[in-house]
């Protein structure tokens, strides 16, 4: 029943949540499940959420509770269970619930409840915490803004936030055939999607959540994805390659943004000594044999790096930029030359990670020269509109 009601509930969101134009509407408390760990079954794992009041266990089916002696949980995983402080658990399923304030876990604080579920067929565990929409966006503005930065630019990457999260439930939330969803979480934790570690005392981001409650960008009369990133480097957008831009026409910017050339990942170097270089592609090649040289092969018409070969004692290798990306931390973005000098590789890039969507150095500068954020959002997602969510709760037996 309870599963019903949210779907229900982010269904009514689609439906019926949403009013063009931008009317201030409240939204109603909402909870957004965040995945903040998960373990396979053979892992070795021991989880501990401490409050200073202790907990309930709670039921997810029936909201029958129990109490748990002490201030502290811990679980883990025993011959196919789940145990919460070594006593096995006997449903797949169960809420961890502070009697009151905050729960501590791996070194944060939480607000909301924890959820355990086990998917016994994946041999999977998650803990998941159920925390207030406006509640969970105030985290991760913490960690995906500067909260130093003026209002109007926190209040355009709140608006994108918020929508990349709106994004994130519809797509979680959708019904199987057997009434389930497709994921028992909204959203990832950490910068996969958004970063999110709880309670903070930036209390100065408030007032950015307030002044654009409820807001999300639209296009087609859905929420868009809405990518961001610290510095496009001037890469323009279209010309990107791999991008379904048919799906996201929103993100198909055909015009640079230069507000961020001040930003130092506008334009980055990293230098490498040249054996250093050779061990790091190494580590990505079959055999992990020698690197005699690599060279860049390919780009796209965003100069964005798209093949490179590299030599070995008996061929030249492909590998994928993507692949080169994930084997050399320290460059920014795939938009990068290579030089050598002596003994050392130098290289130059722009931009920092995928180039879509609000470049937030940009949005800086466009608010310092006067912009509002609702200029610079439509800069950066070409065709949006801009819509309040409400959530509303339809329930199914009435
Ligand atoms: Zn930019």
């Amino acid at each position: 029943m309870k599963l019903q009601t949210f779907f229900l509930m982010v269904f009514s969101v689609v439906a019926l949540g949403f009013t063009e134009g931008g009317s201030q509407l409240q939204p109603d408390k909402f909870d957004v499940r965040v995945l903040l760990a998960k373990a396979e079954r053979s892992d070795v794992f021991e989880w501990t959420l401490k409050s200073p009041n202790g907990f309930f266990l709670r039921d997810p089916d029936d909201g029958t509770i129990q109490e748990i002696k002490g201030t502290k949980i811990t679980v883990s995983f025993k011959q196919g269970r789940i145990t919460i402080n070594r006593r096995r658990l006997v449903k797949n399923g169960v809420e961890l619930v502070a009697k009151s304030g905050e729960t501590a876990f791996m070194g944060n604080r939480y607000a909301g409840f924890f959820a355990l579920d086990y998917a016994s067929r994946e041999g999977l565990v998650h803990l998941v915490n159920h925390v207030d929409i406006e509640d969970y966006l105030y985290s991760v503005l913490r960690w995906e803004s500067w909260p130093g930065w003026p209002l109007e630019v926190n209040k355009a990457l709140t608006i994108a936030c918020r929508t990349f999260l709106v994004k994130k439930i519809l797509d979680s939330r959708r019904e199987k055939e057997d009434g389930s969803f497709v994921r028992s979480y909204d959203i990832r934790a950490t910068n996969m999607d958004q970063t999110y570690k709880g309670i903070h005392e930036f209390v100065a981001l408030r007032k950015a959540l307030e002044e654009t409650r409820g807001i999300v960008m639209t296009f087609g009369g859905k929420p868009i994805e809405a990518m961001y990133d610290t510095c496009c480097g001037g890469v323009v957008p279209a010309d990107l390659e791999g991008v379904d831009f048919v799906k996201a026409p929103y993100l198909k910017r055909d015009y640079a943004c230069t507000y961020c050339k001040n930003c130092s990942l506008y334009t980055w170097k990293v230098i490498y000594r040249t054996s250093d270089f050779k061990e790091l592609i190494r580590a990505g090649i079959e055999d992990a044999v020698p690197v005699r040289d690599i060279r860049i092969l390919r780009r796209d018409k965003a100069h964005v790096v798209r093949e490179v070969q590299v030599k070995t004692n008996s061929a030249w290798i492909a590998l994928s930029g993507q692949k080169i990306y994930s084997l050399l931390k320290d460059i920014k973005s795939l938009c990068f030359s290579l030089k050598r000098d002596g003994n050392k590789i130098i290289a130059t890039g722009h931009g920092c990670g995928h180039h879509l969507g609000l470049c937030q150095w940009g949005a800086r500068e466009m608010v310092r020269q006067g912009w509002n954020y609702k200029e610079v959002l439509e800069f950066f997602y070409p065709g949006i509109s801009f819509t309040s969510i409400k959530v509303v709760y339809v329930d199914k037996t009435v």
